[in-house]
């Protein structure tokens, strides 16, 4: 077993002592070479010899996506620019993107935490690697490959778009793992079939699917059409881009990189740690960054923390899907509602296709949402009462589930608009 491998296995007293260490290094390090923190440490009445510690964490003050921009661009740096080899920004998906940069040392602990992030799907030397998330400013792209590289795999950085192009290298250099989003993964899957290509004349057996939510359902939607099993990725720019954590090989949360990342879970409204298991809002601390060190970033995330040992034999707490982001709630008469409660409704009705769009209009003083979602292609076939029934058994189910009451459009197969990255789920016409 490599280091690495004993240390994501080591009893968590064993791991404390290390991880204060660097808690207490990183603390002193923006204390000395952010503006910034210094002011915010002070405003808490936090001094880096205070961190004694890990629940010292919990004195330290939040970072949010404002300070970010408050800071644009390089305000947050604890490097000076000249250490600085790569810049990448957010996708932006909520707002305006931040940027985020990384030294030598940065992308060098990048790659070995995607490294360690593929290997957790059983990815080596022998794998080829379809890349498929957006290579430039996008941490996707980049991200995975400097991993895959790492572990010696072969790479085909495709990244994302010009679908055509996509299945025709998926089947010709022999692809065993995909990475993209969850979404585009589907429309590959579409695509191929449309191209009369089966998921048996290829030799795909894990993927990597994340930046965006996605929910149980779409999971075996995916893995049925393509043939392999799919591990749940999770990252952010802010704290790194993908690498922050993965599913293992029981597929019952993921691992967080606890090596260098620290996790809590907290109550969005108090700021107060949950309970492991109670939802809330992910905060992470980074522990080895160098050129942007970030104290409790509120990743505006929402999901549950389990401290607890895995099955698989890790001790690094394991993170549950993301069922949502605090800026992606919608509020429809009264209730709160994400989009991947939604998605866990639409995808358990038989004869419905994993595309979906939800559309918000204004009903006088009222928010109205419109489901706008696709059938499989035997239901238009069958004609506009078979067409009308699934509208009315989506309706239903939805009303069943979530309780409330929204209208639903059935639209033929491919009618709403596929993202070679993160899906669109929301249109907003208010
Ligand atoms: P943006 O916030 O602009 O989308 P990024 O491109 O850095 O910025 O994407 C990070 C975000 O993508 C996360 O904060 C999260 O909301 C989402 N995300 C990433 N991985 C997953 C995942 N596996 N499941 C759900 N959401 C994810
Ligand atoms: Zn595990």
């Amino acid at each position: 077993m490599s280091l690495s491998g004993a240390l994501e296995r080591a009893p968590r007293r064993e791991r404390a002592r290390f991880q204060l260490e660097r808690l207490r290094a990183v603390v002193a390090r923006v204390h000395e070479r952010v503006p910034f923190y210094r002011r915010r440490l002070g405003e808490a009445a936090v001094a880096p010899a205070d961190i004694r510690s890990l629940d010292d964490l919990r004195r330290l003050p939040f970072t949010t996506k404002d300070d970010f921009q408050a800071t644009y661009p390089f305000g947050l740096l604890a490097t000076p620019l000249d250490d600085v080899v790569r810049l990448h920004a957010s996708s932006g998906t909520t707002g305006t993107p931040t940027v985020v940069a990384y030294t030598r040392g940065d992308l060098d602990t990048w790659s070995d935490l995607m490294a360690r992030t593929l290997r957790a799907g059983g990815v080596g030397r022998s794998d080829v690697v379809h890349n498929a998330y957006g290579y430039g400013l996008f941490t996707g792209g980049l991200g995975f490959h400097y991993g895959a590289e790492r572990i010696g795999a072969t790479v085909v950085p495709i990244s994302s778009g010009f679908t055509e192009r996509q299945l025709l290298a998926l089947r010709d250099f022999g692809a065993t793992v995909l990475c993209c989003t969850p979404s585009y993964s589907l429309h590959l899957a579409e695509a191929l079939g449309a191209a009369g290509i089966p998921p048996s004349a290829l030799r795909l057996r894990v993927g990597f699917f994340g930046a965006e939510p996605w929910t149980e359902e779409m999971r075996r939607a995916i893995e049925t059409r393509l043939g392999l099993t799919a591990f749940n990725v999770y990252g952010l720019s802010e704290i790194v881009g993908p690498g922050v954590s993965v599913e293992c090989e029981e597929h019952h949360g993921m691992h967080v990189h606890e090596d260098h990342f620290l996790p809590e879970v907290v109550d969005p409204a108090t700021l107060e740690p949950v309970a492991p298991g109670v939802t809330g809002e992910l905060v992470l601390t980074t522990l080895t960054k160098e050129a942007l060190p970030v104290l409790r970033y509120r990743t505006r995330d929402l999901t549950v923390l389990d401290p607890e040992p895995c099955r698989c034999g890790r001790t690094f707490a394991r993170i549950g899907r993301i069922t949502g982001r605090t800026d992606d709630m919608l509020i429809i008469r009264g209730v709160n509602l994400f989009p991947s409660q939604i998605e866990q409704v639409l995808l358990a009705v038989p004869r419905v296709e994993p595309h979906y769009l939800l559309v918000l209009r204004r009903e006088g003083a009222l928010d109205a949402l419109e489901i706008r979602v696709e059938a499989h292609p035997d239901v238009v076939v069958a004609g506009e009462e078979a067409v009308r029934g699934l509208a009315d058994l989506v309706q239903r189910r939805v009303r069943e589930a979530i309780g409330i009451a929204v209208g639903v459009t059935v639209v033929p197969p491919g009618s709403i608009e596929r993202s070679p990255g993160k899906a669109r789920r929301i249109h907003d016409l208010r």
